[in-house]
């Protein structure tokens, strides 16, 4: 899915969570994007981070342009490993491209309201994403 076409959708969920004034990017490579402000990166195959703007000092995000199958198969894994739950646990969670997106906003947004730790931020944000109304998940284009 390319997630320029559902930019508006991070834009809502940002002001939802009073983020409004946080940047949010959609990128060909985060790493490369990254790397020409000199901004280090712990883990290159995540479809988003979040990261210090150097004008704020705040948090914002970045996203990978095109997010596939084989990014919720890698990430459910990682968060199956990290949170100590079966990955067939996470999958009956986020194992459709709606819910693994809306996961992985929700999941970076966490960090841009203070949470530091990966797995408190999965927990979170499965908790956000049953909350979600149901319009969001109809106006997500995975196309
Ligand atoms: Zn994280």
């Amino acid at each position: 899915m390319n997630v320029n076409k559902n930019k508006y959708i991070i834009g809502t969920l940002l002001n939802m969570y009073h983020l409004q004034g946080r940047k949010c990017f959609i990128e060909p490579s985060i790493k490369e994007w990254l790397k020409q402000w000199d901004i280090p990166l712990q883990n290159d195959t995540e479809p988003a981070v979040t990261f210090i703007s150097k004008e704020t000092l705040l948090r914002d995000v970045i996203f990978r342009e095109i997010i596939d199958e084989r990014d919720l198969r890698s990430v459910s894994f990682a968060i199956s490993h990290r949170d100590k739950v079966s990955y067939s646990l996470v999958l009956s969670k986020i194992g459709d491209m709606k819910r693994f997106f809306m996961h992985t906003v929700l999941h970076e947004i966490a960090h841009m309201l203070g949470t530091e730790d990966h797995a408190e931020a999965d927990q979170w944000a499965f908790e956000e994403l049953e909350k979600l109304d149901m319009k969001f998940f109809e106006q997500i284009d995975i196309s």
